[in-house]
């Protein structure tokens, strides 16, 4: 049997990040088992569902990397097949037509409601406010229509919903790959509305008829649905469908344990993105929320599949902890291709400096050292800044200090051993100043302050001889000369 996955988003708002880790664990349980991949965007919605939404989503799983085996499906386009599978049960007997109103919906409820208050009343006896509650309780019950087992419309012309026949069983069990097995009383259940008194389907049965059409064998969705698995099921039984097996994983929650909300950082897929997170990392973050597999921390996207399973789902909810998740992209940022590296920082350099042909030559040679400096590309970009600007007009105390007297006098002639200098390789430069050092018998934390006052004025940079042979000779010998002349 191929295993069939599917990510199934309503499309009425941004993906979020909890909404990204289900569609990641449908794709490796797919992955894993050789099968297929499915997203199947659900805007039955109209008022709720946006175009832009939509974009969003496809945006975002692109950019984490998870595609879609074929092109996404459209629940809305399907509303033919779903009215035909509902008139399908009332052919069989399982739907029927209810022609409640919604009128009298509401007075039936409303009705539940008095008795209930009634029976709060102290001046009844026991016995009466029992036999008000037990009648509150039927009248609040989930809907058992009067019209399961027929009956004759009330006018030729009245309108009707079609209904699923709740199950005669007493009982109902779903066992579920994260839940474990729930059993749940089929009172509880009531006869679902399929299709509204427009004619149009309910999102229960529009679920069901396409997670069996696009033959979804394994449904992994957050645990908001798990009760909503109990009005499906009897769906699949009607229709005489293999029902396929299920995994409601518990949802994200912020680092103090409350449902997570903007507070926490619960922003969009996208917002990690533009906050200078990598796709690889966030993925590796995503999985490890909420699934384990030993202690491994650091997953790419091909060893979490090729190892992922259903049962290692935890069943306590994840919390989201932004100080791990810089951590993990640290990681990324230090082991992704250095060209690749190059293509996503580059716009995060625009924004700060003009990205001339010799500052990405710069960088080229200088990420290799520099990449160990960021946890985001923002911060990363902040960390390559001596690379273009040499802080000259806004030095740091230490700087300041670092260029008075004797510290100008060896700048001087460290400026001369550094024009004359045949060779600019880090370790020529290294050479040339142990030599001055040795010569003079100065130690490198007397020689170097002063030069790197001149080369970064106190921004954070490496070792002076790479940093020295990233900027280039004329670099080097412009920004020492500028304090030489000041
Ligand atoms: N469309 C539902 C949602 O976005 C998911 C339904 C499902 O996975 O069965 O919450």
């Amino acid at each position: 049997m191929t295993v069939v996955t599917r990510f199934a988003p309503s499309p009425t708002g941004m993906l979020h990040i909890g909404g990204a880790r289900t569609a990641l664990f449908n794709y490796l349980l797919a992955k894993r088992n050789g099968g297929r991949f499915l997203l199947r965007v659900e805007d039955t919605d109209k008022k709720r569902s946006t175009d832009e939404a939509t974009q969003a989503i496809l945006d975002g799983m692109e950019w984490l990397g998870l595609t879609p085996d074929d092109p996404p499906t459209f629940q809305s386009k399907s509303a033919d097949r779903h009215v035909a599978c509902a008139m399908d049960m009332v052919e069989a007997g399982k739907a029927f037509r209810c022609y409640a109103t919604p009128e009298e919906l509401q007075a039936r409820r409303d009705e539940g409601e008095t008795k209930r208050a009634a029976a709060k009343d102290d001046s009844l006896s026991d016995d009466e406010k029992a036999s008000l509650r037990a009648e509150a309780d039927v009248l609040l019950a989930p809907y058992r229509s009067p019209w399961r087992d027929g009956g004759t419309p009330p006018s030729p012309d009245s309108s009707y919903t079609i209904r699923l026949r709740a199950p005669d069983e007493d009982e109902m069990t779903v066992r579920d790959h994260v839940q474990g097995e729930v059993t749940l009383k089929t009172r509880e259940i009531d006869d679902l509305i399929l299709l509204r008194a427009d004619g149009t389907p309910t999102y229960m049965l529009a679920v069901v008829v396409d997670d069996h059409d696009m033959g979804v064998t394994h449904v992994v969705r957050g645990d908001d649905h798990f009760r909503n698995t109990f009005r499906q099921l009897p769906i699949y039984w009607a229709m005489g469908w293999d029902v396929p097996e299920f995994a409601h994983v518990p949802m994200i929650h912020g680092s103090d344990g409350a449902k997570l909300s903007k507070r926490h950082g619960a922003l969009s897929t996208l917002a990690y993105r533009d906050m200078g997170y990598l796709p690889e990392a966030m993925n590796s973050y995503l999985v490890r929320l909420g699934w384990s597999h030993g202690d491994q921390e650091i997953f790419t996207l091909d060893e979490a599949a090729s190892v992922f399973d259903l049962n290692d789902i935890n069943k306590a909810p994840g919390r989201l902890d932004l100080e791990k998740l810089g951590d993990v992209n640290a990681h990324f940022i230090r082991e992704v291709h250095e060209s690749r590296l190059l293509d996503l920082l580059s716009p995060e350099i625009a924004k700060l400096a003009d990205l001339s042909d010799e500052l990405t030559e710069r960088l080229q040679q200088a990420l290799p050292t520099l990449k160990e400096r960021g946890q985001t590309l923002p911060q990363l970009a902040e960390s390559c800044r001596f690379l273009w600007d040499s802080n000259a007009d806004n030095l740091n105390k230490k700087a300041r200090k670092a260029l008075q007297e004797d510290g100008l006098k060896r700048l001087s002639d460290i400026r001369e051993a550094l024009d004359q200098s045949d060779s600019w390789t880090i370790e020529a430069l290294q050479h040339v100043l142990e030599s001055y050092c040795a010569a003079h018998t100065l130690s490198m934390g007397q020689v170097g302050p002063p030069i790197r006052a001149a080369l970064t004025g106190g921004l954070p940079a490496p070792d002076l001889a790479p940093v020295m042979y990233w900027l280039g000779r004329d670099e080097v010998l412009a920004r020492i000369g500028k304090h030489l002349s000041a």
